[in-house]
């Protein structure tokens, strides 16, 4: 007979295929979105988290189950809402026109979801009125029933909702589908039978909301990437924390399933958790960005790693040696920012993306510990959906996930890159007004923006200044790199913020034929993705990376604050063509200068 674990992992398998399908369908214009939207999906953890909190656990179990409702309800709804802020941006030149005329969102609906909610809680409530049999029937028997099929609805949901996102047309759409199927097993998860009191489910959910809500409106578009890391340190710690309370419970009396599938889900989750917090620092400049490196380091980690692995075989046979599996929960914290500790900066968004893998398989061991499917189903989606952006990004950056992980990227560049810069010619240098002269004459412009447009926040003068240019007749492009930016697709979410159509976005492959053409190559704030060395110099980091073909153009305009390199570390041919000019300073204030020179 087919056992609930065998079930268990053919879901997960099943679930992992169809995630694979669905998301490789994402294109790389959502692909921050993507990212948010799995983070808000993985949320899920909020079900495990809201029974414990819940239930009639013990104050400790209390405790930890408030903290995991906190932690869980901060993902979903900031992840929610920001994945619907970027989305709200991406617009075709048509839909700009469209949109004057209509209603942006359907207040009638979010009424109807809200008034569902309040009248589940006031049924929940209401369970006090009523005769011992009818709240058996209801919460024993009904509602038992029922919350299988809200969770069955549920995952439907949430796979549809990813693959609305494989057009920039359906993804709200898509995305609200995933957002009711979330409410459906939250309130379905209300009703659980162990569910007795509501109290620190209701201030875990309010606290969650006005964190997440707040992170979710307000963070700027530049900051996504360290609210993403932030948002699955949240979430793994969910995992860890439900985790521990149910070892605690059970004073470890745990079935060797179900204790493989706690350590993995503590392990995981904390060590997730750590590595989150730590990259979320790097990013946000709380912590020095440079690899931070020591002899011995790998096989430090490695070692370590191995005795977390051994810790949890022990613990599967020998479930209740209690010391043992807090020493392991604490060597996963401390392994995690062991792991993240090696990788510059620059890297942090394959780490991100490796993370929320983890995240995912954390949540899809609390699915297993739990045997509830729909946290087995939406981890596996989460894990694949990590796992493959974090390959998409080693790929465009022509390098391995073992050389991302274990390499200390930027440190060994910096020596290279000073080998690099002898290897210097004369630059030229213009100002403002000259650019505008050379724009007078132009027919064609491609822009190519990079991560120092995301530094200086320079989208919306790009914006500005490609208005101005289309008003005078000159066709403009935009040419965007996969990583382009600190994130996949960071540049097409900083742009759609300026409102600039998408089908004005043209990725590398569509637009490298367009170069020889183009009069002009504007590049705001790129450096690496514009490096020639990558296709002429074997000896170069960079070698192999597929880049933008700028230097095909007639002529190349940069605008950035020096000749430093960019996250490679290593300089940039392109500015020692003769056709290349450079346009010194901030790209927001050039850009400024250079819209009032033309104007003038
Ligand atoms: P980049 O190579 O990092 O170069 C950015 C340039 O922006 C710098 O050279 C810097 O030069 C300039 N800059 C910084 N602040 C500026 C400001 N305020 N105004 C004007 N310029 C400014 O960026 P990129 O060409 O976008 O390439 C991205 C790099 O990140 C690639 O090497 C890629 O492999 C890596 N990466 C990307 C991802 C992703 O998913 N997108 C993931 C991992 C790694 P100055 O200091 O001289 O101004």
């Amino acid at each position: 007979m087919t056992t609930e674990l065998e079930i268990g992992l053919y879901i997960f398998m099943l679930a992992g295929f169809l995630g694979y399908h669905v998301i490789s369908r994402v294109p790389p214009l959502l692909h921050t979105p993507l990212m948010s939207a799995t983070n808000a999906i993985a949320g899920i953890s909020l079900v495990g988290s809201l029974i414990v909190a819940g239930a009639d656990y013990g104050p400790l179990s209390t405790v930890l189950g408030f903290i995991a409702v906190t932690c869980s309800s901060t993902n979903v709804v900031g992840g929610f809402l920001i994945t619907d802020r970027m989305l709200r941006m991406f617009k075709k030149k048509d839909d700009q026109t469209a949109q004057r005329r209509r209603i942006q969102i359907d207040p009638k609906m979010l009424l109807a979801l809200a008034v569902l909610v309040i009248s589940l809680l006031v049924l929940i409530y209401s369970y006090g009125g009523l005769s011992k049999d009818a709240v058996h029937f209801l919460r024993d028997v009904l509602a038992t029933q029922a919350l299988k099929y809200f969770y069955i609805l549920s995952a439907a949901l949430f796979i549809l909702g990813l693959k609305g996102l494989s057009s920039p047309k359906y993804a709200r759409k898509g995305m609200f589908l995933a957002e009711f199927g979330m409410l459906m097993a939250v309130v379905g998860t209300l009703f659980h039978h162990e569910i007795v009191t509501f109290q620190w489910i209701i201030i875990g959910f309010v606290i969650g909301a006005i964190v997440g809500g707040t992170m979710g409106l307000r963070i700027p578009m530049t900051a996504v990437p360290q609210r993403t890391a932030l948002s699955h340190s949240l979430g793994a710690l969910a995992a860890c924390l439900v985790g521990i309370s149910e070892y605690f419970r059970h004073h470890g009396e745990l079935s060797k399933v179900v204790m493989t599938a706690l350590g993995f889900e503590v392990v995981i989750g904390g060590l997730t958790f750590t590595g989150s917090l730590m990259a979320a620092a790097k990013l946000q400049g709380l912590l020095p960005g440079h690899p931070i490196t020591y002899k011995g380091q790998n096989v430090f980690n490695l070692s370590l790693l191995a005795v977390i692995a051994g810790s949890l075989i022990y613990l599967v046979v020998v479930p209740t040696a209690g010391t043992l599996f807090y020493l392991m929960v604490g060597l996963a914290f401390v392994f995690g920012l062991l792991l993240v500790i090696p990788i510059g900066a620059a890297d942090m968004p394959v780490v991100i993306a490796l993370l929320n893998s983890y995240g995912g398989l954390a949540d899809a061991s609390m699915g297993f510990m739990l045997m509830n499917k729909i946290q087995i189903i939406t981890g596996s989606l989460d894990g694949t959906s990590g796992f493959l952006l974090s390959l998409l990004m080693c790929r465009a950056m022509n390098r391995s996930a073992i050389n991302v992980l274990f390499g200390a990227f930027g440190k060994i560049k910096k020596e290279e890159g000073g080998l690099a810069a002898e290897a210097k010619g004369n630059v030229r240098s213009i100002a403002p007004e000259e650019v505008a002269v050379l724009f007078d004459s132009a027919r064609s412009v491609i822009i190519v923006p990079g991560y120092g447009m995301a530094v200086a926040q320079a989208q919306h003068g790009v914006s500005e200044l490609a208005k101005l240019l289309m008003k005078r007749g000159i066709d403009v492009k935009y040419a965007i790199h996969p990583v382009a930016g600190r994130m996949p697709g960071h540049m097409n979410v900083l742009l759609a913020e300026a409102n600039i159509p998408y089908d004005q976005l043209y990725p590398m492959e569509q637009i490298n034929p367009y170069f020889p053409e183009a009069d002009i190559a504007l590049v705001v704030g790129a450096n690496d993705v514009t490096n020639p060395a990558a296709r002429n110099n074997k000896n170069s980091p960079l070698y192999g990376m597929p880049i933008l073909e700028v230097d095909r153009a007639k002529s190349i305009i940069v605008l950035k604050r020096s000749l430093r390199p960019g996250f490679a570390g290593v300089d940039n041919e392109l500015y020692y063509d003769p056709k290349c000019m450079m346009l010194f300073g901030d790209a927001k204030e050039s850009l400024n200068r250079l819209f009032a020179a033309l104007k003038s």
